[in-house]
């Protein structure tokens, strides 16, 4: 097929639905379990998962936690796994983000698979336990395969496992804020944590349109988005301005089943290579049409060098 009859498809294809209500969904989906933070202590991820679920469900907020079983090793394990049951019994999802949050691109996919297999351990178990079993597979660093073969290889272990890689369409670097808020809160710098949160918010609320209209010049019309957050300290502390952002730009929270089932991503993304790319951008790669990149939200500046120099200590 020429890639113009390709591209023709696919935008009919993606353009399946245009103007039904549900296209202002958006699938709330939380990376790093237990807790991507600067504490390694389980009483702050205690205090984090707590806050973040009653957070969610006061907002009536679906979501599903991406698991890396890595972080529950330890002396706490038991307190670590009483985590995860939280989770489902606040109602929300889990899935598998690899046991030790291995790159698809550096690692053999051997070896790959065997840490995605030993993720769910634990996650399978407790699943179960409410009737039900992992099938959503979130890539660390949504690293796909770094060639057609490694990427064919893994999504068919992916396949004959019951996973489906559960795609990124939306984002807010909210992982670059997440340790330099935890290093305020540890140091009880309230003014230092209240001008990282402000800042978190303001890109937030400067991205996410911009997401929605990258969605729609891309596509035609707006898809259900999936929103990649993590499980931080930040967005617990910060699910009461997260909600009023999703409000703000008419944008209703459902379960990841849910968003998925638009026709969007039922379109096979053809990327094999080494970065980690969000979906928007693949979808542009196969419609060969430009997202908006001029119209980019610039980063806060420092917040990045601030968080590197936080993630190299040791
Ligand atoms: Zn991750």
């Amino acid at each position: 097929m020429r890639v113009s009859t390709l591209a023709a498809v696919a935008l009919a294809l993606l353009t399946a639905g245009a103007g039904a209500a549900r296209a202002e969904d958006v699938a709330l989906t939380f990376d790093d379990l237990p807790q991507i933070s600067l504490s390694h202590a389980t009483a702050y991820a205690e205090v984090t998962t707590r806050e973040l679920l009653a957070g969610l469900k006061r907002h009536r907020l679906p979501a599903i936690g991406f698991v890396n079983e890595s972080k529950l090793e330890g002396p706490d394990k038991p307190r670590r796994i009483a985590l995860l049951t939280a989770w489902l019994d606040a109602g929300m999802d889990l899935g598998n983000h690899s046991y030790s949050h291995g790159s698809l691109s550096t690692t053999p996919v051997a070896d790959y698979i065997a840490d995605v297999a030993r993720g769910e351990t634990v996650t399978r178990a407790l699943l179960a336990a409410h009737g039900r079993s992992p099938h959503w597979y979130r890539p660390p660093y949504l690293e796909t395969g770094p060639t057609a073969e490694v990427r064919q290889t893994f999504e068919a272990w992916l396949a004959a496992h019951g996973y489906r890689t559960a795609p990124v369409t939306m984002e807010n670097s909210d992982w670059m804020f997440a340790l330099v808020y935890d290093n305020a809160v540890l140091h009880h710098d309230k003014a230092q944590a209240a001008r990282v949160q402000a800042s978190y918010l303001a890109f937030t609320a400067a991205i996410v349109p911009w997401y929605r209209q990258a969605g729609l010049e891309l596509l035609g019309r707006r898809p259900a988005f999936v929103f990649l957050l993590h499980a931080s300290r930040l967005n617990a502390d910060s699910i009461e301005q997260l909600a009023a952002i999703l409000t703000a730009n008419d944008l209703h929270a459902v379960t990841l089943d849910r968003a998925m089932t638009d026709p969007a991503y039922s379109l096979v993304d053809t990327y094999a290579g080494p970065d980690g790319l969000e979906w928007l951008t693949r979808w542009s790669l196969v419609l060969n049409k430009e997202l908006p990149w001029a119209t980019l939200p610039p980063e806060p500046p420092g917040m990045e060098a601030e968080d590197a120099r936080l993630d190299a200590m040791p």
